[in-house]
């Protein structure tokens, strides 16, 4: 969402380098990935992107009914993004909206490459990617986080996703914007790459930016991605360290 009218705390988005919450323009905001958050869950995980947070949960793989939703030479992926009410300043409405499809159906193609679908005929994984605090590049941290809890249901995987934007605020190429540089900013592209081969996934653009820009962008989220992928590994690492 981007071109609110500006209030005037946020007149100027960059000053001397520095951006509102004091990040420099090629700097995430902190980030935090626990794997295996939920008993329940086959496989789950929690992020923390700066006050964005998520909770992902696999279902799965399971032999589903009805039958004709299961492919015969191939596992489904079934994804499912929705925003909690509390997750934003004002009530999100529970239920599908067209926002939530739409992110529901980028983060399943974000995702599905990284999956030996092939391996798990006949069967499904269920995958819910759960807002609980929006502040901005909630498609990115959701599929950040639905790639470990795929990795952590012990899904065979070729590789971890991980996602993050690359944006324009008052003229400058700035990575992973927050709540108001999505709201007052030029332009916003999120990205999503495969760990095991740098291939992109998913690519998203909002906004105004010339083809130099663009390509400044690419280098940020690409450093970006390299970041979340050792903070993906970290998380799935970690989990194991705790069973010991
Ligand atoms: P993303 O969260 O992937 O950046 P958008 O660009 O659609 O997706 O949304 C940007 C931000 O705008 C969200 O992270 C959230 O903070 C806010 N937002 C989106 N939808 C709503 C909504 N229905 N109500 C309130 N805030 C919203």
């Amino acid at each position: 969402m981007m071109g609110g009218t500006r209030p005037d705390k946020y007149k100027k988005l960059v000053v001397k380098g520095k951006r509102i919450d004091g990040r420099k323009l090629d700097e995430m905001r902190p980030v935090i990935i626990k794997a295996g958050v939920l008993d329940q869950a086959d496989g789950s995980a929690y992020i923390e992107v700066g006050s964005t947070k998520i909770l992902a949960g696999v279902f799965g793989p399971k032999v589903l009914h009805p039958k004709r939703l299961l492919d015969e030479d191939k596992a489904v992926l079934d994804v499912s993004y929705a925003m909690l009410p509390f997750s934003t300043s004002e009530r999100a409405r529970p239920g599908p909206s067209r926002r939530s499809k739409e992110i529901s159906k980028v983060a399943k193609n974000a995702l599905e490459p990284s999956i030996f679908l092939e391996e798990a005929p006949q069967v499904m994984i269920s995958l819910q990617l759960d807002v609980i605090s929006a502040d901005a590049g909630t498609r990115a941290a959701a599929i950040t986080a639905g790639s470990v809890a795929l990795a952590d249901a012990g899904i065979p995987m070729k590789g971890l996703v991980s996602a993050c934007a690359a944006g324009k605020i008052d003229g400058n190429i700035a990575l992973d914007l927050c709540g108001p540089e999505d709201n007052f900013g030029e332009a916003d592209m999120p990205v999503a790459m495969l760990s095991s081969n740098n291939e992109i996934t998913l690519l998203q653009f909002d906004g105004d930016m010339t083809k130099d820009e663009v390509s400044k962008s690419l280098e940020l989220v690409r450093k970006g991605n390299e970041y979340l992928w050792s903070k993906q590994e970290e998380a799935l690492r970690g989990k194991y360290k705790e069973v010991d």
